[in-house]
């Protein structure tokens, strides 16, 4: 048997490339340093994949920012405006990935997205009407010869033409059939380059085909590849698929002239089952994703032989199940956790291990026998010392009625109008001020004992002193305290619960020179003591307008952790939904009358297939938020919040949570979710964000009142809430007062213009 990679990580192992690229965007470093940086990083990986007798060893999975853009500037997708600007080839590169604004110009930026259902982020190319696809690029044929010439035969990887045109947005009449001609050109010419140069196998990756598929896009997606096909020579042809299973088209798919087919084995839940049902062609290899790329913990070697070994391909190459780019470097760089723990999990690089054991035992006459395998058995044998019995007893125990609110929406919504005795158009934020450098600072200082913990808190009762302050000054009607004690909305809350275990370097990147260091759920997940209540108790004190108690909510805690393989996600969603349940319990036990549940990420794991939406996730998802705020008084408000406004699929299941207000990121996208909150009937009070907080511009009063005046045709009137899109802690202090002031002088105009009260 042989093994493959399908793409390793590519910030480097300390986040080498990260730091040189941010460098380069300073001017402290030269264009040749950058690509001398990247130049290391790849040695050092192909080096590292080869040594692990990795039999394809993939190229071209590097990238400066990220793959889909690259494959777009590889083929000449690039808009004019970036053109234009008459800047080196790096740097229109950039430019693309992160807008420009200097002495040749202004443009912005090309969108970023969610790459499938992953934490990773990548830009989304855009086609013109003319813009005339070709074959200008050479980074896959460089980075072939630059392995070659280390001796390393690689295997180069492009994204499949169908991924590329399902991700392109159109700007003009043209859809993605009509650019399908040109396309099949310019990979034909990819094919005959790397004919030329002696690749022997090239690697087409087309995720899009795990999602549900059409007729036309099987057609479009056949067409494809029966123009480009017939180039490939002597260079054989992978087509990989990963993220799921490719039901919609499988025997289609297989029966193309590809000479080896990657299958998910991890999240394909249909992959054995195709497989069964229509076999697999002869002559073909068989790319089986058994190891998987997604997340952290050991691969269970008894089951991956067990599928290795059901024959149903002449020829089985052990491969990753998508690429590596979403685990870690390396358990090397983690010396503060202890052995015990450590030998559950597998990062990249001793995932290449665990390809060369599983190679090594699949050829084995007796892998049982074998030592590597029996340690395998035994450490899935081994119980992990964080279960928590009352933890299980207490989930086990969760009623229907358990996630029900009572009384039902309107009754609460008129209770807590006579409340709160709110202005109309109430005014709040999302719940973070600044996190200037004072901040950073001082939290710095603590972490490394160089002050005491009460020194640290009483720096943050300062800080809420001086927001609350400002909040007044401004003249917001529902304060909040600014979240000074947080350095991160999940990593805050993981760290007091018990059950969380936290990483020192194992970084995965979220999009371009940004990463991430998801926590890890290790354990049962417990609240030991109350989490917020101490904060958000302090800052009503200092106030007498209400103040937002301010938590985390139980999917965004999950989505962006590594989570459990051993137990289900819905039943760790509820362990940890009753945790943050207790802490908004007490939030109101101890006088606060408003609490947020942020969930910023739910929409973030929902299933590529549309069949699986409520089944697989949202069912437990929204009953999970639900259990978080079931049991709170009826004049109790419940605010959620949520980042990316993309859920106009999924109104009727936010409406579901059953939150009393929700506020969200709509200023990027022209306001469209207004009118599928308004065709859905949606009950739930909202603020849809009035000014991207992205970005360090004022807005006017202007074109806020504008915004609201656009929202208020959608949305009762009653229901509206003003606020900015999202939290406030990337912004500096300098913009972020005259930004208020501006959204509050907004809502008064608009209160006076819209309901002729004088205020
Ligand atoms: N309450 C959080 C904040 O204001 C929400 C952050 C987010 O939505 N990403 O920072
Ligand atoms: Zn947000």
């Amino acid at each position: 048997m042989h093994t493959s990679v399908v793409g390793f990580p590519r910030v480097g192992r300390l986040r080498e490339l990260k730091f040189a690229t941010e460098k380069y965007f300073r001017k402290e470093i030269t264009a040749a340093e950058l690509e001398q940086t990247a130049k290391n990083i790849r040695v050092q990986q192909w080096n590292l994949q080869k040594e692990k007798e990795v039999d394809y060893i993939p190229s071209n999975d590097f990238s400066f920012y990220d793959g889909v853009l690259d494959t777009a500037v590889l083929f000449q997708i690039v808009p004019k405006c970036y053109t234009q600007l008459g800047l080196s080839p790096l740097d229109t590169y950039f430019a693309m990935a992160r807008g420009y604004q200097g002495e040749k110009g202004d443009v912005k930026a090309l969108a970023m997205k969610k790459w499938f259902n992953t934490n990773y982020h990548y830009i989304v190319p855009e086609l013109e009407d003319d813009t005339e696809i070709r074959l200008t690029g050479t980074k896959p044929f460089d980075e072939y010869l630059e392995a070659k010439a280390e001796g390393i035969e690689t295997k180069p990887v492009v994204v499949g033409p169908f991924t590329l045109l399902k991700l392109t947005k159109y700007l003009g009449e043209k859809k993605a059939a009509d650019f399908a001609e040109p396309l099949i050109t310019a990979y034909r010419e990819l094919l005959a380059k790397f004919n030329e140069i002696g690749a022997k196998w090239i690697q087409f990756d087309e995720p899009a085909l795990v999602r549900d598929l059409t007729d036309a896009d099987l057609s479009l997606f056949a067409g494809l590849y029966d123009g480009i096909l017939p180039a490939k020579g002597t260079v054989n042809v992978l087509l990989q698929t990963y993220f799921g299973d490719i039901r919609d088209g499988y025997e289609q798919i297989v029966g193309l002239d590809f000479d080896g087919i990657g299958l998910d084995f991890i999240e394909g839940k249909e992959t054995l089952k195709l497989l069964q049902t229509y076999g697999f062609p002869k002559g073909k290899r068989l790319f089986a994703g058994v190891v998987n790329g997604k997340n952290i913990w050991r691969n269970r070697y008894e089951q991956t032989l067990s599928t290795l070994k059901s024959g149903y391909a002449e020829e089985v190459v052990i491969s990753t199940s998508c690429s590596l780019l979403h685990v870690p470097y390396t358990l090397a760089n983690e010396s503060k956790l202890p052995e015990e723990v450590k030998q559950h999990f597998a990062f990249a690089e001793e995932k290449l291990e665990e390809l060369a054991q599983l190679k090594v035992l699949s050829e084995a006459k007796d892998a049982t026998k074998q030592a590597a395998y029996q340690k395998n058995v035994q450490l899935f044998e081994k119980r992990r010392n964080a279960e928590d019995v009352d933890v299980k007893k207490r989930v086990s125990a969760i009623q229907e009625e358990d996630f029900t609110r009572l009384p039902a929406f309107e009754e609460r919504e008129s209770i807590q109008k006579k409340t709160f005795q709110l202005p109309k158009f109430p005014t709040t934020t999302i719940g973070s001020f600044p996190q200037t450098a004072d901040v950073k600072a001082k939290r710095a200082e603590w972490k490394k004992g160089k002050i005491t913990e009460e020194a640290y808190k009483a720096f943050n009762r300062q800080k809420i002193a001086d927001c609350i302050a400002l909040q007044e000054e401004i003249g917001l009607d529902v304060l909040v305290h600014g979240e000074y004690e947080r350095n991160d909305m999940v990593e805050y809350f993981g760290a007091h619960l018990d059950g969380y275990l936290f990483t020192e370097k194992a970084w995965v990147q979220s999009y371009g020179t940004r990463c991430v260091k998801p926590p890890v759920i290790w354990g049962d997940i417990k609240r030991s003591e109350p989490i917020t209540v101490e904060w958000s108790v302090y800052a009503q004190s200092l106030t007498k307008k209400p103040m937002k108690g301010m938590l985390t909510g139980p999917v965004t805690i999950l989505n962006w952790s590594f989570p459990r393989e051993d137990i289900s996600l819905k039943e760790s969603a509820y362990q940890i939904a009753l945790a943050i349940r207790d802490d908004v319990l007490d939030l109101e036990a101890n006088g606060i009358r408003i609490i947020q549940v942020d969930e910023a990420a739910l929409r973030e794991k929902l299933p590529l297939r549309k069949s699986d939406w409520y089944s697989e996730y949202l069912d437990w998802a929204i009953k999970a938020f639900r259990l978080v705020h079931s049991g709170v008084k009826p004049e109790t408000q419940i605010h959620t919040h949520m980042c990316y406004s993309e859920f106009t699929d999924i109104i009727p299941a936010i409406d579901d949570m059953d939150a009393d207000v929700i506020t969200f990121e709509a200023s990027r996208s022209d306001l469209q979710i207004l009118d599928a909150l308004q065709e859905h009937h949606f009950k739930t009070e909202v603020g849809p964000g009035v000014y991207d907080i992205h970005s360090p511009r004022v807005p006017s009063v202007q074109e806020i009142v504008t915004a609201l005046e656009k929202m208020a045709e959608k949305v009762d009137p009653d229901k509206l809430w003003v606020n900015p899109d999202c939290g406030l802690k990337t912004r500096g202090t300098k913009e972020t007062k005259p930004s208020l002031v501006n959204l509050v002088q907004a809502a008064v105009q608009f209160r006076e213009s819209h309901s002729g009260e004088k205020l």
